[in-house]
């Protein structure tokens, strides 16, 4: 068997560790990926010391049967030199996290060639998948040509797109990552306006704080609102939101619901004396309360022994991504309403963030504009207009998140060609469904897959499901 891999960034870091731990007899892997900065991805490469992973360790792990590999690997030292005080556990920054990802996926190529398997690493982009009918295969952009068994696309989600049509303009950054090479191009007296308030944002602010940025800096976005903060993990295990209930409704009904995940939610909060009434209230009021008061009260909170916060954040990667698929259209279509509240719950900012953030807006150099409808390249700076008036920036960083399944622009040609191939097809609510079973999506590109972007579980988990799908196909 030939398993080629399109993409080295998590994703396929838990696929190899996936197989690993399960291939028997002889066989073949060809990792194809263009970037110098293997087994890192977008996210995980190297960057600025401030730019930091947005999650404790235990929903670090890429490997999905295992929630402490991550904790593990990093080890009591190193746990202890990135102690977020606030929250209680280390947070690394994401370069080093990628170190992480490297390890694990050399040590998974380490097993799987003692297990008598070969692996390959293919330094080129590929462009193309054909093959519907016969033996898949890949075009590399240097024109070369390489043949396998069984396709997985670990080609991972979108970039920011250029809402306002800035593209060009002297002092836009259309894409902030690497933080360490963008930022250089930032004047440290300069007025900045970022657009968004997500947690790219958020990465942005604390960048330019860490490097004493001297200028005024403004949150631009339409909404105005930030991601929650995380509070401090107490240990609690879900007894009701979990995958083994989920399934046992979906057994018994036939279907899973809205309310029935409320329902489980409600049961989990029930036994800890927490009222769900009060706790949905709470959420909902984030859509109107002032976002630096909220922040505040956030921070506060990070102790807060109430347990629902913390089941929703959890669970919104750990089940959510199993729940989403059995939904009924007309729920998810209930919570895609409600998108931008779901992902500042569901991806919420360190503590650490949030208290460089804080100090910012109380000393006045940062502030928020909601309702922002137009950005404009004026006078070698830009105007930004929005629904409590104009502000001037010098400099505008564009740190707006891609919608989840948005095809990545490494792969458009790629999707095109399986599309044009009939390989696949695009799901009517983005992403890609694999329409041959020797092609597989692993990660933000999958079709159907959960309305906010994966975090690492939810791409640990369809990795190691991946991984039996493949191997199964070898026993049929
Ligand atoms: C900035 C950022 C920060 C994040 N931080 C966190 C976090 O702290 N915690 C968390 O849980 N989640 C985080 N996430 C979510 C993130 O989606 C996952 O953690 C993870 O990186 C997804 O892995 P992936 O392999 O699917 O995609 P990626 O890591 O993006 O890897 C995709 C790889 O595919 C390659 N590729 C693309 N097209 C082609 C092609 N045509 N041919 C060959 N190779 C190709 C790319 O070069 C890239 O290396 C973050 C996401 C972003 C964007």
């Amino acid at each position: 068997m030939h398993i080629a891999i399109v993409g080295a960034g998590a994703a396929a870091v838990g696929l190899l560790d996936a197989l690993a731990g399960s291939v028997e007899g002889a066989g073949e892997v060809t990792v194809l990926e263009p970037s110098p900065h293997l087994w890192r991805g977008r996210p995980y490469g190297p960057d600025l010391d401030s730019v930091l992973v947005n999650a404790p360790p235990a929903i670090m792990s890429i490997r999905r049967a295992d929630s402490g590999h991550y904790a593990s690997w990093l080890g009591a030292e190193r746990a202890a030199a990135h102690l977020d005080d606030l929250l209680g556990q280390p947070l690394v920054p994401r370069a080093l996290y990628g170190a992480y990802l490297a390890d694990t996926a050399e040590a998974a190529v380490t097993g799987l060639c003692a297990r008598g398997w070969r692996v390959r690493v293919v330094p080129a982009r590929v462009v193309a998948v054909t093959g519907a009918g016969l033996r898949p295969e890949l075009l590399t952009e240097d024109g070369h040509h390489h043949p396998a068994d069984q396709v997985v696309l670990c080609v991972g989600g979108g970039t920011p797109q250029d809402h306002y049509g800035l593209g060009g303009a002297p002092g836009f950054v259309g894409d902030p990552y690497p933080l360490a090479h963008t930022l250089d191009q930032v004047p440290a007296g300069s007025d900045v306006a970022v657009i968004g308030s997500g947690l790219t944002a958020v990465d942005v602010v604390v960048s330019l704080a860490a490097r004493g940025h001297g200028g005024r800096i403004a949150l631009v976005s339409r909404s105005g609102l930030l991601p929650h903060v995380w509070q401090r993990p107490l240990g609690h295990r879900p007894r009701h939101v979990t995958v083994e209930r989920v399934e046992a409704l979906h057994r018994a009904h036939g279907c899973v619901t809205l309310d029935d995940l409320a329902g489980l939610l409600r049961a989990e909060l029930a036994e800890e004396g927490e009222d769900f009434a009060d706790f949905a209230a709470e959420l909902m009021g984030a859509a109107s309360e002032e976002p630096v008061r909220r922040l505040r009260r956030q921070l506060a909170a990070a102790g807060d022994p109430r347990i629902g916060r913390r089941v929703l954040q959890e669970t919104a990667h750990t089940v959510g991504p199993y729940a989403w698929r059995l939904l009924p259209e007309s729920d998810r279509d209930r919570l895609r309403r409600h998108f931008r509240l779901a992902t500042s719950v569901a991806s919420p900012m360190v503590p650490v963030n949030a208290a460089v953030l804080l100090r910012l807006f109380d000393s006045g150099q940062l502030t928020v504009a909601a309702g922002v409808r137009k950005i404009e390249a004026v006078d070698g700076g830009f105007r930004v207009r929005g629904d409590s008036g104009d502000l001037h920036a010098d400099v505008v960083v564009n740190a707006v998140n891609p919608p989840p399944q948005a095809v990545p622009r490494a792969a458009e040609p790629l999707v095109t060609s399986l599309l044009a191939g009939g390989l696949a097809a695009l799901h009517p609510a983005g992403g890609l469904v694999p329409a041959d079973p020797r092609l597989h999506v692993v990660g933000d590109l999958a079709g159907g897959g959960p309305f906010i972007t994966s975090g690492i579980p939810g791409v640990a988990a369809r990795a190691a499901r991946t991984a039996q799908e493949v191997l199964a196909t070898r026993v049929g």
